[in-house]
C-alpha cells in the first residue's frame, strides 16, 4: 500500500526507515520531510496543518495509511478531519483524535483525567487569571521548587521549575496575566516536585489493546552533565536499565492499564502512539515508584530515534493491527542490544542559529545509522543544515558504553561550521549501573 507520513524531524526519519521497510510499503510520502527522509520515499512540499491539502494529496494519490508524527496537527483534529469525510474515513489513521489528543493538548486535562482513573502523579492545582492571587496564595504553602506549567502547548517550554518563592509568584502573574507563554498560558497547573530519575515508556494503543515499546531516557539540556538551556533533547538512549521488569510491571499495572481502560471508558477510540513521560521516585522500601509527569499523544523526538531502530517486527503491520483493534493478536520483536543517540546542532542553538551550512563527513560513519532532523538538500544539491538540531548518530551495541562509543565515534565524522554535540549522553546511567 501507499502510505503518508506526517512530519519533518529526526522522529519522522526514524519512523520513515521502519516504514519504508515493510513488505506492506509499496510507496512512502513524507510531508514535509528533510533531505533524510528523502532516501526512504518521496517527500511532499505540504504543511503538517494544511488538513485540506493532506487529505486531497490522499485521496488523489490512492494513499491507504496515514502516520502522524507531530502532535500539532493531532491536537488541531487532523484525525477528526479524516473520520468526518466520506472518502477519507476509510483511510487507516494512526494517530488520536482531538478528544485523545487532549492528553497532550492540556495539562489540566490530563491532570483531571489521571485523577479520575487513580494514575500517579504529583499533587497540583490549576489557576486562571481570576485565580491569580490565589495561586499565589497556595504557592506560599507548597514546598521549593515550585513547578509552573502552562496549560496549553508551548512546544516544550511552558514548564517552569523555581527555587524562590517570590520570583514563582511573579512567574505565575506573568503566565497568567502577560500571557508569558499565550494563550496557552491563559490556565496555569501549579504542581508539586518530583524528585526522581526520568524515562519514557511509549505505548502503542488500537483503542483497547496496547503494546508496550522499548522505555528510553532523553537528554534535554544543552550543555555536559545537563546544564544549560532546554532543548528539544540532545540524544536519547534505550532502554534504560532501572527500567527492570519489576518496575515495568508497576508502569503497567499503575499507569498504562489504567490509561488504556481509562479512555475506553470515557469513549475515547484512541489509535496511535501514548509517550508517557515518568519520574522513578524512591519509596520508603528504597524502591523506585513512578508517576506520571506528562503525557504525550505521539511518539518522542530524539526517543524514537533510539527505540524504532530496536523495533524488529514489521511496524505497518502493527499499524495495520492498531487500525483494525486487534494489537492483542500481534507480536512485538524488539532487538535486545541498546541504542545510543547523539544529537548534532548549529552552533547557537538553543537560541538563534544559522541554516544553510553544508554538512560533511557522513560517508565515513560506520557500524551507526544517520537520522536526519533539521537537513535539506540546497539548489546544488548538497546537503545542509535547515534546523537547530541537525541530525543524529544512532548505534547499537550488547551493551550501552558500546553503543554510546559507536555513536560518539560516528559523530565525530561529521563536520559543519559551528556543529555541536554532547559528549556525555548516557553518562548518568552508567554512573548509577556502577554506583
Ligand atoms: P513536561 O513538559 O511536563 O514534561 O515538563 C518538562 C520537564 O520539567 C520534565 O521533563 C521534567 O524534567 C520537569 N518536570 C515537570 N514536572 C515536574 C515535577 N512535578 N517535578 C519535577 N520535575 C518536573
Amino acid at each position: 500500500m501507499k502510505i503518508l507520513l506526517i512530519g519533518s524531524g529526526g522522529r519522522e526519519h526514524a519512523m520513515a526507515i521502519k516504514i519504508a521497510q515493510s513488505e506492506h510499503c509499496k510507496q512512502l510520502f513524507i510531508a514535509p520531510g528533510n533531505a533524510g527522509t528523502s532516501a526512504c520515499g518521496k517527500n511532499v512540499d505540504l504543511k503538517v496543518d494544511d488538513f485540506e491539502g493532506i487529505g486531497k494529496f490522499v485521496l488523489n494519490n490512492d494513499i491507504k495509511m496515514v502516520v502522524v508524527g507531530p502532535e500539532a496537527p493531532l491536537v488541531g483534529g487532523i484525525a477528526d478531519y479524516f473520520a468526518e469525510r466520506e472518502h477519507l474515513k476509510d483511510v487507516m489513521f494512526i494517530g488520536p483524535r482531538a478528544d485523545g489528543a487532549q492528553l497532550e493538548g492540556s495539562k489540566d486535562y490530563a491532570k483531571m483525567f489521571m485523577q479520575r482513573h487513580n494514575i500517579p502523579t504529583a499533587a497540583y492545582k490549576t489557576f486562571t487569571k481570576k485565580k491569580l492571587k490565589e495561586g499565589q496564595k497556595y504557592l506560599t504553602k507548597q514546598k521549593a521548587p515550585y513547578v509552573l506549567k502552562a496549560d496549553g502547548l508551548a512546544a516544550g517550554k511552558g514548564v517552569l521549575i523555581i527555587n524562590d518563592l517570590e520570583e514563582a509568584q511573579k512567574e505565575l502573574e506573568k503566565m497568567l496575566v502577560e500571557e508569558k507563554f499565550g494563550a496557552a498560558s491563559n490556565s496555569v497547573v501549579v504542581e508539586e516536585y518530583l524528585s526522581g530519575i526520568e524515562l519514557s515508556v511509549f505505548v502503542l494503543c488500537d483503542g483497547k489493546h496496547y503494546k508496550i515499546l522499548p522505555s528510553a531516557k532523553d537528554y534535554k539540556r544543552i550543555g555536559e552533565s545537563d546544564t544549560g538551556l532546554n532543548t528539544g533533547g540532545m540524544g536519547s538512549v534505550s532502554p534504560v536499565a532501572f527500567a527492570d521488569k519489576a518496575f515495568m510491571q508497576k508502569v503497567e499495572q499503575r499507569i498504562v492499564s489504567p490509561t488504556v481502560k481509562g479512555l475506553v471508558k470515557e469513549g475515547i477510540h484512541y489509535k496511535g502512539f501514548i509517550f508517557i513521560g515518568l519520574m522513578a521516585v524512591t519509596n520508603a522500601e528504597g524502591e523506585l515508584d513512578p508517576y506520571v509527569i506528562e503525557y504525550n499523544v505521539r511518539m518522542g523526538d530524539p526517543e524514537t530515534e533510539s527505540v524504532f531502530p530496536r523495533i524488529k517486527s514489521d511496524v505497518v503491520e502493527l499499524f495495520e493491527s492498531v487500525w483494525r483493534g486487534d494489537l492483542n493478536q500481534q507480536s512485538l520483536d524488539v532487538d535486545e542490544r541498546t541504542a545510543a543517540c547523539v544529537m548534532l546542532t548549529a552552533a547557537g542553538y538553543p537560541e538563534s542559529y544559522k541554516k544553510g551550512d553544508v554538512i560533511r563527513g557522513l560517508d565515513e560513519v560506520k557500524d551507526a545509522v544517520i537520522i536526519h532532523a533539521g537537513t535539506k538538500l540546497n539548489d546544488k544539491k548538497e546537503l545542509v543544515t535547515n534546523g537547530g538540531r541537525v541530525l543524529c548518530v544512532t548505534s547499537l551495541s550488547d551493551s550501552l558504553p558500546g553503543a554510546l562509543l559507536k555513536s560518539l565515534q560516528g559523530a565525530e565524522k561529521i563536520t559543519w561550521k559551528g556543529c555541536y554535540f554532547r559528549h556525555d549522553i548516557g553518562q548518568d546511567l552508567l554512573s548509577r549501573e556502577n554506583s
